[in-house]
């Protein structure tokens, strides 16, 4: 099975991404994270990407494409993917277009998560993650067991640098006019599904599975 999930910061994309994946035992690839490793590491283009992640903008095209390239072309992705957070532009979701039908592996499916402003904010701004293993958390709605403390492997928890309320503001908007175009690109195409993204963690699973167990996705 190869998907894609589409929608703002904050939507829940990671933590149902992390299900979805164990689920139906694909790779969860997530742009986000992968640029995240890199700054951590202190990479050539880690350091790149930072620039752009601090201020809330999307990291260059050509920088984000080359990895999912050398992600998809993995042994691991052979049997499908998830994608997380990637495309995010026109010039990315061609770059895959591409990349796939070269490989004969078509898209199965694209799933826009849908959630108000409102709650975006709400979510991003009490979103604590994990820095050693990407777990993430949420103050009120989904706290970890010891404050501060990852329940998975037990590092200490932080805000992300880019869920601060200045950049949050900054990602919101570059969504708007960067990634939305996307919605309709992917609709034209046959293969966009919306999902109501309020409510629990489990509410969102059970949506999730009704739409990628339905007959004809492979
Ligand atoms: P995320 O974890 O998906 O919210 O991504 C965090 C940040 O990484 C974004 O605000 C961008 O700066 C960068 N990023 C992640 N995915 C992409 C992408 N597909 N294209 C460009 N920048 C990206």
């Amino acid at each position: 099975m190869r998907i894609i999930f589409l929608g703002a910061p904050g939507v829940g994309k990671g933590t149902q991404a992390d299900f979805i994946a164990s689920k139906f035992q694909i790779p969860k690839i997530s742009t986000g994270d992968l640029l995240r490793a890199s700054v951590a590491q202190k990479t050539p283009l880690g350091k790149k990407a930072k620039e752009y992640m601090d201020k809330g903008q999307l990291v260059p095209d050509e920088v984000v494409i080359g990895l999912i390239e050398e992600k998809l072309n993995s042994e691991e992705c052979q049997r499908g993917f998830l994608l997380d957070g990637f495309p995010r532009t026109v010039a990315q979701a061609d770059a895959l277009s591409r990349l796939l039908a070269a490989k004969q592996q078509p898209l199965d499916r694209v799933v826009h998560f849908v959630l108000s402003r409102k709650e975006i904010i709400k979510r991003l701004s009490g979103r604590r993650s994990c820095p050693s293993c990407s777990a993430v958390y949420h103050v009120e709605a989904r706290p970890p067991q010891k404050e501060g403390m990852c329940d998975m492997c037990g590092a200490m928890l932080l805000q992300r640098s880019d869920d601060r309320p200045e950049t949050i503001e900054a990602r919101l908007k570059v969504y708007e006019q960067q990634t939305t175009p996307l919605i309709e690109y992917y609709r034209a195409l046959g293969i966009l599904s919306e999902l109501d993204a309020s409510g629990s963690v489990e509410e969102v699973q059970q949506r999730l599975l009704a739409i990628l167990t339905r007959p004809g996705m492979a």
